[in-house]
């Protein structure tokens, strides 16, 4: 069945059904460029090393970037990809997280990616995994191997907004679960938004436990704290 196929940027429909991006807002793309926080990915002023989080907290992954600066337009495909069905958005993401992150793919050579899981009850709920459908697509692109069954969600966390980064952190990391051994294999985490890290620092946590040789994240966007 042909439907259309829209721009996942401004939601115009696109001639081409070829195209990822209509003409206007390829011109206006701007991935995150200039000094960016050797831990994290996420800008910083020129000639420091690190972002003020990472340089006092620090994190449980290895290393990671995210593609583009969250803001309105971001939010409103993110939304539609989410939750309306626009999947054809994914593979834009995918697209163009393989294109902006290729030289971080190129130095971390990871042997598996793993999507961030969404707890059974709530996968049934929305029917969609985000993160899994970034991981395939990625996978399909690089030839990297994607799992969608090494990490489960065991608890459903609850809105973690009242808690502190160490309360968040310890919440977060009771609720993922390895299913296997890793045996010394580099790990990249996909998902739409990177936010405060705590996700990515728990799911870390316990791929390291697994036996990850490092664990790296690559995210469609980084929003601010
Ligand atoms: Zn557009
Ligand atoms: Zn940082």
């Amino acid at each position: 069945m042909l439907y259309p196929k829209k721009c996942p940027l401004c939601h115009e429909v696109l001639k081409d059904r070829k195209q990822l991006l209509c003409g206007k807002c390829a011109e206006k793309l701007h991935p995150f460029s200039g000094a960016l926080c050797m831990k994290c990915g996420k800008p910083v002023k020129l000639e420091e090393e690190y972002c003020p989080v990472c340089r006092v907290n620090g994190h449980y992954f290895t290393e990671g970037r995210s593609i583009f600066p969250y803001g309105e337009v971001w939010r409103q495909s993110l939304v539609r990809f989410k939750y309306y069905g626009c999947r054809e958005y994914g593979d834009f993401y995918a697209k163009a997280m393989s294109i902006y992150g290729k030289k971080c793919l190129e130095r971390w050579k990871p042997q598996l990616i793993v999507p961030v899981p969404l707890h059974p009850a709530k996968k049934r709920m929305r029917g969609f995994n985000q993160s899994a459908y970034l991981a395939e697509k990625l996978s399909i692109i690089t030839g990297i191997p994607w799992d969608d069954s090494l990490v489960l969600k065991i608890r459903n966390t609850k809105s973690q907004k009242k808690l502190d980064a160490a309360q968040r952190r310890n919440n977060l990391r009771k609720a993922y679960e390895v299913t296997r051994e890793l045996e010394g294999i580099p790990v990249l985490i996909t998902d739409d938004v990177y936010t405060t890290g705590s996700t990515m620092d728990a799911m870390s946590m316990c791929l390291f436990e697994a036996g990850a040789q490092a664990v790296y994240f690559l995210t469609v966007c980084a929003g601010r704290q």
